[in-house]
């Protein structure tokens, strides 16, 4: 293996930790108590507008506001979706958490091979969260979404991706990840290995990825022998 690419969210930073604080911050801003009832309501919501968007029946932008428009609905909250999303928003571009093991990882393999990441989300706060750590400088390149103006799981994004690396060769890449339905499925799309980053063992779908880790640990000696 000569390339991998990584996905953000949930295989790198811990978006989950991340979007708790954000959405608790914002929540007690808008005078809505964030337990843990209403936090799982947004969760479900939010969710559920990401699978639209992987199924190209929603933009990102509408993501962004009918996720809080639905919430708030839901709730009978009279504040503006567009005024919470961005207020969210904001929140959310400050900081990171890392999953456990991943910037170890990150280093570890690092040299050995080209990282890449690959992350469906706003560039501005990609980056913004990016630049909070330290990793920025172990990849060799950085796709958001945003930026290409095509999501995964789409063979376009992957396309999109491959064509700024040198001496590119599908046989030789691999894509990590937490997501089936947009890293895996991305992967196979794309015609490169796939390796499900999947720790809460959760079961597999009809998307079957090629193989399965359930700790950051476990991917420097799966790469031995890919
Ligand atoms: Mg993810």
């Amino acid at each position: 293996m000569k390339d991998i690419f990584f996905d953000l969210d949930d295989t790198i930073f811990d978006f989950k930790k991340a979007e708790a604080i954000a959405m608790k911050t914002t929540l007690e801003h808008y005078g809505i108590e964030p337990t843990q009832d209403v936090i799982h309501l947004y969760s479900v919501i939010n969710q559920s507008q990401w699978e639209l968007l992987e199924k190209k029946l929603l933009t990102k932008n509408e993501v962004k506001i009918r996720r809080f428009k639905l919430f708030l609905d839901a709730l009978m909250h009279t504040a503006k979706p567009e005024e919470v999303a961005a207020f969210y928003e904001n929140r959310l571009s400050i900081g990171h958490y890392f999953i456990e093991g991943a910037e170890e990882m990150l280093r570890a393999l690092h040299g050995a091979y080209r990282l890449h990441l690959v992350s469906n989300g706003v560039y501005e706060v990609a980056m913004s969260r990016l630049n909070s750590s330290t990793i920025v400088p172990l990849f060799d390149h950085i796709f958001i979404s945003g930026a290409l103006g095509v999501d995964k799981p789409a063979k376009e994004f992957f396309d999109a991706c491959f064509a700024q690396i040198s001496d590119f060769d599908p046989a030789q890449a691999v894509i990590v990840g937490d997501s089936l339905t947009s890293d895996i499925l991305g992967g196979k799309n794309a015609g490169i290995t796939t390796i499900w980053f999947n720790p809460h063992q959760k079961s597999a779908t009809s998307i079957i990825p090629d193989y399965e880790i359930n700790n950051l640990g476990e991917i420097e000696e799966l790469l031995h022998v890919l």
